[in-house]
Order: C-alpha cells, then sequence, then structure tokens
C-alpha cells in the first residue's frame, strides 16, 4: 500500500513517466525548441518550504530528470543557496511573481518591483521564464501585470500559460492535494485540453498507458504538499491503530486522509 503525495510515489511518477517515453524538459527549452514526440514539462512552484523544492530536485537530479522551479521572492522562500543548488542541478529556476498583489494593485509600482525582482534573481541564477503567483486571497489578479509588462525586452523568453495555450500542452496540477481539482477556484488555472479528473497520482500513472499516452503534458507540482514518507515511529503508531480499529483505519489510509 504506498501513500499518494510522498516521495515514494513521485519516484514511482517519474519511472512511469520515462517508460512511457516521455522526455523531460524544461519550459525555455520547450519554449525555444518547440519539440516533437510526447514529452513533460515539470513545473514546480514553489510558494513555500524551499527545503521540500531541494529535496524533490535532488531526487530529479538522481532520476536523471530536469524540472523547472518558480520560486517567490518572499521572506523565508526565498533562499539563495537552495536557489543556486537547485540551477546547479540542471534545472531551471524562474522567478514566482506577484508584485501586483503585494503592492495592492499599484500598477506602476509593480511593474517596477517586477523588473527589480527579476535582478535580483539574476545575481543568483539565469532567468528566462517566470509563473505567476495566483494569490487567491488578494482582490488583485497578478495576471494583469505580465501584459503591462515587456517580456521579451527583460529577456524572458515566455511564461507557462502562453506555452500551454501555444503548444497545446495538457495541464494537470495537484492543487488540493488532488489533481485538477475543479472545485478550487483559482486564478492561476489554465486551459487544460483535457476534461477528466484524476483522484490520485496513481490514476495519472494509470493514464499513461491511455489517455495521456504520446501527449505533451506539463505538471504542475508543489512541493510543498509532497512529504517523505512516514517516519518509522508513526508508521508503528498507525499499524498499532490498525490492530485496534482493523478496517476503518485501512480504508481511510487508501484514500490519502
Ligand atoms: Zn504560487
Amino acid at each position: 500500500m504506498m501513500r499518494d503525495f510522498t516521495l515514494d510515489t513521485y519516484k514511482l511518477l517519474i519511472g512511469k513517466l520515462k517508460n512511457s517515453v516521455f522526455e523531460f524538459y524544461t519550459l525555455t527549452h520547450v519554449c525555444k525548441n518547440k519539440p516533437e514526440g510526447s514529452y513533460v514539462v515539470f513545473r514546480h512552484d514553489v510558494d513555500r518550504k524551499p527545503e521540500n523544492a531541494l529535496r524533490m530536485a535532488k531526487l530529479e537530479h538522481e532520476a536523471g530528470i530536469v524540472a523547472t522551479y518558480y520560486f517567490r521572492i518572499k521572506n523565508r522562500v526565498f533562499d539563495r543557496e537552495c536557489i543556486r543548488e537547485i540551477s546547479d542541478m540542471g534545472h531551471e529556476v524562474g522567478y514566482h511573481f506577484e508584485d501586483l498583489s503585494s503592492l495592492h494593485g499599484n500598477m506602476d509600482e509593480a511593474v517596477k518591483s517586477f523588473r527589480d525582482h527579476v535582478e535580483e534573481f539574476r545575481k543568483i541564477v539565469p532567468v528566462h521564464t517566470v509563473s505567476m503567483h495566483g494569490s487567491p486571497l488578494s482582490r488583485y489578479d497578478n495576471g494583469e501585470l505580465i501584459r503591462k509588462i515587456d517580456l521579451e525586452e527583460l529577456g524572458i523568453v515566455c511564461e507557462p500559460y502562453s506555452v500551454v495555450e501555444d503548444l497545446n500542452l495538457i495541464y494537470l496540477t495537484d492543487v488540493g492535494r488532488k489533481w485538477n481539482n475543479s472545485n478550487i477556484n483559482l486564478r492561476d488555472k489554465v486551459n487544460s485540453k483535457i476534461d477528466k479528473k484524476y483522484r490520485s497520482t496513481f490514476d495519472i500513472i494509470d493514464a499513461l498507458q491511455k489517455e495521456l499516452n504520446g501527449k505533451k503534458l506539463m505538471l504542475n507540482i508543489h512541493p510543498e504538499r509532497w512529504e517523505e514518507d512516514l517516519v518509522p515511529w508513526l508508521r508503528n503508531a498507525v499499524w498499532q491503530k490498525m490492530k485496534n480499529s482493523g478496517k476503518y483505519v485501512l480504508i481511510r489510509m487508501r484514500h490519502g486522509n
């Protein structure tokens, strides 16, 4: 029995993608080269817990694949060491921007702030792409900001939304610890080219042999939602509970609760 949203499950997903003849590319690569054939872009929005991002990046590196990480510049998310380390592994790193909502809708200030922040990132790593933070709690839509910025002039080659549209990618996101959870109303929703809902990562793995076979995918995966597997003491605790209350716990664990 495997729990979902653990690094073990993540490893399984990577293995199955590799077996399904999916290439792994960064956003900049697909944007510049528009490759043929089936591939997957792993887009990681680092909203919190940079240490989880680093752990995921190492795991991917060991598996011989590349991904694209977008870091917020807020507080302790903007961890320079961590950002540099991830970039050194061959992953792409970009800016997860939210300047308009941070500045309460002041567009002129937000444009300036966006440029300054890109420069801040470039002191650490090369930056060719950016992604928008949805800021679900704010009444300001960071999507409006991107339309006011001359990306080309700033040396930004693309952002994920236009890539999904232009290259006809199937977009799947782990938001709400489900996949393509339409119950959660978010701004950073993308026209996903697929109506199917996947309840778990195992459903997606299953679909790789079916409707996702041979397709071009973008998977938006938030590292902070993926934790290490149960530590031994917890496993023991659960085992104890299973012995005590039997089937009920088993069913709950299967549903990932
Ligand atoms: Zn975000």
